[in-house]
């Protein structure tokens, strides 16, 4: 990570909010557990800071994307954290995954074979969900794949089925149709396979009600603090706040144009204020033009196209010589929210999140 001055910008993140998220999640829930998917760096917010304080919530479930991502955790856990792989086992890493303690999601047959060869081979057998496809078409058995396992146990050889989960689609559409479509089909294959726990619900899938929560909840964005569910009031508490820092000031006459393209040109003397961030650190360059730093209460619109490295704020409404160089200008916080920027920009709060990148000064509080 970039430190001190040097940064374009400073990320905070507020780790006291994330376990706020949890325990209301948790609430939410009522007896389910939780566990906390910490895939691609935490969302971008760093799992190495993320999972432990999870962990202190009574967070003992981690899922992750990658092997990798599980080798990495590992050490930052205590030993029993518990921690699975969606991306299922790819051919060649059932030792390491297995040394590792890492429990893979089985979204395979040739993966459930292979993992219990593995379990045979160390004379017992291993841990590892099942992945069952109750509609998505993404990853996980078919429903006639769930059947060979019924009518030939012998294939589980090996492999300890500690859960069985499968994903939603569309949750984040209390309406449609494909929610309660996927219950019913989840529901009626994993009651064909032997497993103590059952998982079904994302961050959305926990506020359709009780029916989607069965033993373990997996939330990834609401933990984060993006909305879980579209279009109602976020319930979530920030996690993420984005500071931008000033590295030039300028005044520019009427007619200047401004950034790549000319996009804007200036229609009177213009007060402007440069930032050191970019595209490349996550701010989209969708956002040409579009929405707004803010400090000291005052609203300062983004003026031309987003660069790589930089963007400009037209800082009229401020007196002269209120910016200077190293200033920090709120970009994502009380006055823009993630979700604001993240629809501003066409996208979803992930993508804004797992896009910020490794440039900023990072701040846990
Ligand atoms: N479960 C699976 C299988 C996922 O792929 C994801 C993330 O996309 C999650 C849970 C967490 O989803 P969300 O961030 O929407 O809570």
């Amino acid at each position: 990570d970039a430190s001190g001055a040097a940064a374009g910008g400073v990320l905070t993140i507020d780790l006291s909010a994330l376990r706020a998220n949890y325990r209301l999640l948790r609430q939410r829930v009522g007896g389910a557990a939780v566990a906390g998917v910490v895939k691609a760096n935490a969302y971008g917010l760093g799992a190495e800071r993320v999972a432990p304080a999870l962990w202190d919530e009574g967070c003992r479930t981690f899922f992750v994307a990658h092997l990798g991502e599980a080798l990495a955790l590992r050490p930052v856990l205590p030993a029993d954290a518990e921690i699975f792989v969606l991306n299922g086992l790819a051919p060649g890493d059932e030792r390491l995954c297995a040394d590792a303690r890492v429990r893979p999601v089985l979204n395979a047959l040739d993966q459930v074979r292979a993992w219990g060869a593995e379990g045979r081979r160390r004379g017992g057998r291993l841990p590892a969900a099942i992945q069952v496809d109750s509609g998505m078409s993404r990853l996980g058995l078919a429903a006639d794949e769930v059947e060979s396992l019924v009518r030939d146990p012998s294939r589980l050889a090996g492999v300890e089925t500690v859960l069985v989960m499968s994903h939603l689609a569309c949750a984040d559409d209390p309406d449609h149709p494909a929610n309660a479509a996927q219950l019913a089909a989840f529901r009626a294959m994993e009651a064909k396979l032997p497993a103590a726990r059952r998982s079904l619900a994302n961050s959305a899938g926990l506020f359709l009600g009780p029916d989607f929560r069965f033993d373990l909840a997996r939330p990834g964005v609401a933990l984060y603090g993006g909305a879980p569910t579209g279009g109602a009031a976020n319930p979530m508490r920030p996690v993420v706040r984005l500071d931008g820092r000033v590295i030039q000031t300028r005044e520019v006459p009427a007619g200047a144009g401004i950034g790549y393209g000319f996009t804007r040109v200036a229609d009177g003397p213009m007060r402007l204020a440069t930032l050191g961030l970019g595209y490349a650190d996550g701010w989209p360059r969708a956002l040409s033009n579009r929405l707004a730093g803010f400090v000291a209460g005052r609203r300062l619109p983004v003026v031309g196209r987003v660069s790589m490295d930089s963007l400009i704020l037209d800082a009229s409404a401020l007196p002269a010589g209120a910016l200077k160089g190293g200033d920090l200008i709120e970009l994502i916080g009380p006055s823009q929210s993630l979700d604001a920027v993240a629809e501003a920009a066409g996208t979803i709060s992930y993508e804004i999140l797992t896009s910020l990148g490794h440039r900023y000064e990072r701040r846990y509080l």
